[in-house]
């Protein structure tokens, strides 16, 4: 059995959270979150991670040199850095408008990029 401490980020309280996981990595008990997301959070936590993608692409012939982009959902922790080395090939020609798709289904998560600010 080993416990896991973590904080919940679903909402500003940050809810100190335990984990207690047995031999298998399954989660046996969630204590110290004060509503059910907190449960949720922490199972996923210690199952399937994972995060939202924040970050900027270059643009050309705009007003800004770069526009701030964010994954429209999270995906799986462990692909974060692999999806930021596709983000970091991306060049954009201006106008970029907010909601922009800007990688479309970035590594077969599901999930696009999107720009987060206009740059025209
Ligand atoms: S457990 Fe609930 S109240 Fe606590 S931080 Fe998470 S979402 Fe907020």
């Amino acid at each position: 059995m080993t416990t896991k401490e973590m904080v919940c980020v679903s909402c500003p309280i940050g809810c100190a959270i335990t984990v207690e996981l047995d031999d298998n990595n399954e989660v046996v008990s969630v204590k110290g979150n004060t509503c059910p997301r907190g449960d949720k959070y922490a199972r996923q936590e210690c199952t399937h991670p994972e995060r939202m993608l924040t970050s900027t692409v270059k643009v050309e012939g705009g007003s800004l040199p770069v526009v701030p982009v964010k994954s429209a959902s999270p995906i799986p922790k462990e692909m974060l850095f692999d999806a930021m080395k596709e983000v970091n090939k991306v060049t954009l020609k201006a106008p970029v408008e907010i909601g922009d798709i800007v990688i479309e289904n970035i590594l077969g998560t599901g999930v696009n990029i999107i720009a987060t600010n206009d740059v025209v």
